[in-house]
């Protein structure tokens, strides 16, 4: 038993046949010392306390992470798991924390996020996940992507593969700078907490893990308009080879005019722009 009052996550693990399935992206945690560090990493960030928050975490599978949350001190817990059999698992959960633990079957790229958590009560709503690979780059995207900015969650604590999080807090001119980048960093912050090793997980996957937090900021009178902003970087990396005058020719406009108003030179390739430049070009994109 663990300190609070559940048994050890590789006995749930047997208990419920939680044979991980690769097709949901299974990869469980088990130990809760490491599940209490990444949630201990969430605090204050986005300028918010676990315990004054309502957390929403994707996937708590057999519940490492959930039982850490609580464990902290959230004030409630608002779950989406696919998987039936891990929500029968945490039934156990739920009863060692009566009133805190909601877990609502579905897919969480579908879900509406907000009707699900109902009721704040004022509270911040920080987002705690560990995700499934599968879908953890178009979660990202969804949740970057809102078009109502300061968005609904005060921050993210997300595990991604080691390779994605780079790509998230890539400079420019480096091989990991990308659409992620800019949308990680156009109006929000990212960072590297730590590094997970592949060992800490049942199943271990292939490569190394890491933390990535990001806070939200607030937009200023010069931040772009979000669908263009994405229209732009999509369009410039999805030919990240190419001269920027021939990848932006993709979103139907001659795109000289464009880059001369922004002061970037045509023959730049996207990876070559820093998120200021590409904020830049979005404005003048902005204008017709
Ligand atoms: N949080 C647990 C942990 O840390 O041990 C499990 C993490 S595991 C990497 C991902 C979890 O997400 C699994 O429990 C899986 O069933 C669930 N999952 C996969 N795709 C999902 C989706 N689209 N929506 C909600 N949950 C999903």
């Amino acid at each position: 038993m663990y300190e609070d009052g559940l048994p050890p996550l590789r006995d749930v693990i047997n208990q419920y046949e939680l044979n991980a399935k690769k097709a949901l992206g299974q990869n469980f945690l088990t130990d809760l010392n490491l599940t209490g560090k990444i949630v201990r990493s969430a605090e204050g960030l986005g300028g918010t306390s676990l315990k004054d928050s309502i957390v929403y975490e994707v996937g708590p599978g057999p519940g490492a992470l959930t039982r850490a949350i609580l464990m902290n001190g959230a004030h409630r817990v608002v779950a989406v798991e696919m998987d039936p059999r891990c929500i029968e698992a945490l039934k156990q959960v739920q009863a060692a924390y009566p009133g805190k633990l909601d877990v609502h079957e579905g897919d969480a790229l579908k879900v509406d996020e907000l009707a699900l958590i109902g009721d704040t009560e004022g509270r911040p709503i920080k987002i705690i996940a560990n995700l499934p690979y599968n879908v953890g780059t178009a979660l990202l995207v969804k949740w970057l992507t809102l078009a109502d900015w300061l968005p609904w969650y005060s921050s993210l604590t997300l595990m991604f593969q080691k390779e994605v999080g780079m790509r998230i807090v890539a400079e420019p001119r480096t091989k990991a700078y990308g659409r992620l980048s800019v949308l990680g960093q156009y109006r929000a912050s990212s960072k590297i907490m730590f590094d997970v090793p592949a060992r800490a997980f049942i199943p271990p996957p292939k490569v190394t893990s890491c933390i990535v937090g990001i806070s939200p900021a607030p937009e200023q009178p010069d931040t772009p308009k979000q669908p263009i902003v994405e229209k732009l970087v999509s369009a410039a990396f999805n030919q990240r080879r190419k001269m920027l005058r021939t990848s932006l020719k993709a979103l139907g406009q001659d795109p000289l005019p464009r880059l001369e108003a922004a002061g970037i030179k045509a023959t730049c390739r996207a990876e070559e722009l820093t998120v200021e430049d590409f904020c830049r070009l979005a404005l003048e994109y902005g204008k017709n």
